[in-house]
């Protein structure tokens, strides 16, 4: 292995190879390590959620995707009851229909266009403690199990190990949400490890990975758990799952937990920032096909000239519909809302999500890795 690796990741499984694509699309110099010698071609998870695709999409993957997928569902389930996903606020009101197999097998596929490797049969020994199968059971060719358990890592960040999907949480399948959990963990880290490779990440931005996910991963054990309880044979939770059924019928209780399954209602805190509705929310339908941010906002304006020092790191274009102008992080989500003359207001959220600009940096200005 090229021992000049900057970043290394254990398990070619959707979230570590997303990951990879993540940091192979910012230059960053990476490696993927994975124990089994060759992909099982075997599926777990069936579907990828709205969120997920709206992720996919961010970065110009979701229609290679598509082409892999067999159906779209405009639908979801919670505890199988019927969610109708046409109430969500996204271009991509459905699941997509497609195994987890096929979703490795694209973003492995991909990865060779940054030249990052996945090198099979080789375990990350410092974090290898699942036991063989006992003598899970050798002559079954596939099979896979789930119970209720639900547990996830107090910390993601311990140091310089990060922990990202089933390695930091798990719990039941309920409603299909693990995989694109683990998606979402490795999108929201990808720009952040690359910001910090790169030598431009502000302080505290890593951090941000475990105060934004940790809350995401803790809410989904907690309705995989309720889920659980509604499909107990139980007198009790019967008549509980039959007054959701008929609360779900009401278009504000289907949008909510629908928005919740989906992945489209999380909204990240943005601390230190006057309130807005947008804020921490994703910005539905805004492309960042590089893997930079972008400033939103009409030109000439002071905000459009205040962004130009960091043009390495951030991408402009138009305000929607001539609106506010609005600075997008590289994972989507908007961190920051104002007129488009405030550059005080401007400077100071590029401070805290992307780092002084580079005639600030220690090395002196000197170009950036490219890009
Ligand atoms: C029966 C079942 C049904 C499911 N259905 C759905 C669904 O419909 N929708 C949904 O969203 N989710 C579903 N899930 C959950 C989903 O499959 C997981 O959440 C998803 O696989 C997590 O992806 P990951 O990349 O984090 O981990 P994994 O897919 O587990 O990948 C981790 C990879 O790391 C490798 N590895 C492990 N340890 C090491 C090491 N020390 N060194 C090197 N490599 C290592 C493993 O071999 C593996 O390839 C289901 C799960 C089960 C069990």
């Amino acid at each position: 292995m090229d021992t000049d690796v900057e970043v290394l990741i254990a398990g070619a499984g959707p979230t570590g190879l997303l990951l990879a694509n993540e940091l192979g699309l910012a230059g960053v110099r990476t490696a993927v390590v994975e124990r089994l010698p060759q992909r099982t071609g075997r599926s777990k998870a069936l579907n990828l959620q709205p969120r997920t695709a709206e992720v996919l999409d961010c970065r110009g993957l979701l229609e290679p995707v598509l082409d892999r997928s067999q159906a779209l569902l405009p639908s979801g389930h919670f505890a199988g009851l019927p969610l109708d996903y046409g109430a969500l606020d996204t271009a991509y009101p459905h699941q997509v229909g497609i195994p987890q197999a096929r979703v490795e097998e694209f973003l492995e596929d991909h990865l060779a266009a940054y030249g990052v490797p996945v090198l099979r049969g080789r375990e990350r020994a410092a974090l290898a403690r699942c036991p063989g199968p006992p003598r899970t059971l050798r002559a079954v060719r596939w099979a896979s199990r789930f119970t209720d358990a639900s547990r996830q890592a107090e910390r993601y960040a311990v140091g310089r190990v990060l922990l990202a999907g089933d390695a930091a949480h798990i719990h039941a399948p309920a409603g299909g949400q693990g995989l694109n959990l683990g998606m979402q963990d490795a999108f929201n880290l990808g720009w952040k490890l690359a910001a910090v490779a790169r030598g431009d990440a502000p302080d505290g931005l890593l951090a941000t990975y475990h105060a934004e996910r940790h809350p995401v991963g803790a809410r989904v054990l907690a309705n995989t758990r309720a889920q659980m309880v509604l499909t107990l044979p139980d007198p009790d939770a019967v008549v509980v799952r039959e007054l959701l059924a008929d609360l779900l019928t009401t278009p504000e209780a289907n949008r909510r937990v629908a928005a919740m399954i989906s992945g489209t209602d999380i909204r990240y805190p943005m601390p230190g920032t006057p309130d807005h509705p947008l804020l921490g929310a994703r910005a539905p339908g805004v492309r960042l096909l590089s893997g930079r941010g972008a400033l939103l906002a009409d030109a000439p304006s002071a905000t459009v000239v205040a962004a130009a020092d960091r043009a390495d790191r951030i991408d402009q274009g138009p305000a929607a519909d001539g609106g506010e102008a609005l600075l997008v992080r590289p994972d989507g989500h908007v961190c920051w809302a104002g007129r488009d003359d405030d550059a005080d207001g401007l400077r100071a959220a590029l401070a805290r999500w992307f780092g002084p600009p580079r005639s600030r940096l220690p090395d002196g200005g000197a170009p950036g890795r490219p890009r």
